[in-house]
């Protein structure tokens, strides 16, 4: 399936997209989040994770220094940053294949890890636009399916 080619021209567009995305993902999918600083990986996370809690209010701290956070949900969610991954060996550490085994990975900075990412993913890269962002999603043809779906509910 081809890559699914988005215009997000505001932060909400952005939020309403990790809505959609907690929607369409299920157990043993990975999302590569990938882009530059302040592309907005980590406010597509947050508002996944919000959404599927059911709660707007839910506390994302960034795993930029704990690398990862775990959160016990509808599905389980781990949220990954791999910005301080040192070797890709740590990811074995940080409990990666057990999380994806029982819920959902989202991964910041998945540049630092591609050799131990499970090839079946996803991966939505952000690039900045003068307005607003560009975010192209491709990788597996099922959960894209799934996706497609869930943007046209
Ligand atoms: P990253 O985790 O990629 O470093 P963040 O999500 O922390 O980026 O920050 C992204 C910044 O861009 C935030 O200030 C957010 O409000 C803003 N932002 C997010 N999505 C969009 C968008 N589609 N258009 C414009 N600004 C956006
Ligand atoms: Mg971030």
């Amino acid at each position: 399936m081809q890559a699914i080619e988005l215009i997000l021209k505001d932060e909400a567009a952005t939020i309403e997209l990790g809505e959609d995305l907690a929607l369409a993902l299920k157990a043993g999918d990975c999302l590569a989040l990938s882009g530059d600083l302040g592309a907005g990986k980590s406010t597509l996370a947050r508002a996944f994770l919000r959404a599927m809690a059911d709660d707007e209010a839910l506390e994302v701290p960034s795993p930029t220094f704990t690398l990862v956070q775990s959160y016990d949900l509808r599905i389980p969610v781990s949220h990954f940053d791999l910005y301080r991954l040192a070797d890709v060996s740590e990811l074995d550490e940080l409990g990666f294949d057990e999380a994806l085994s029982d819920g959902i990975c989202l991964v910041e900075w998945p540049e630092n890890a591609l050799a131990a990412l499970p090839k079946t993913r996803l991966t939505a890269s952000f690039s900045h636009l003068d307005d607003g962002r560009q975010l192209t999603i491709s990788g597996d043809a099922a959960a894209l399916a799934r996706i497609e779906r869930s943007l046209a509910i």
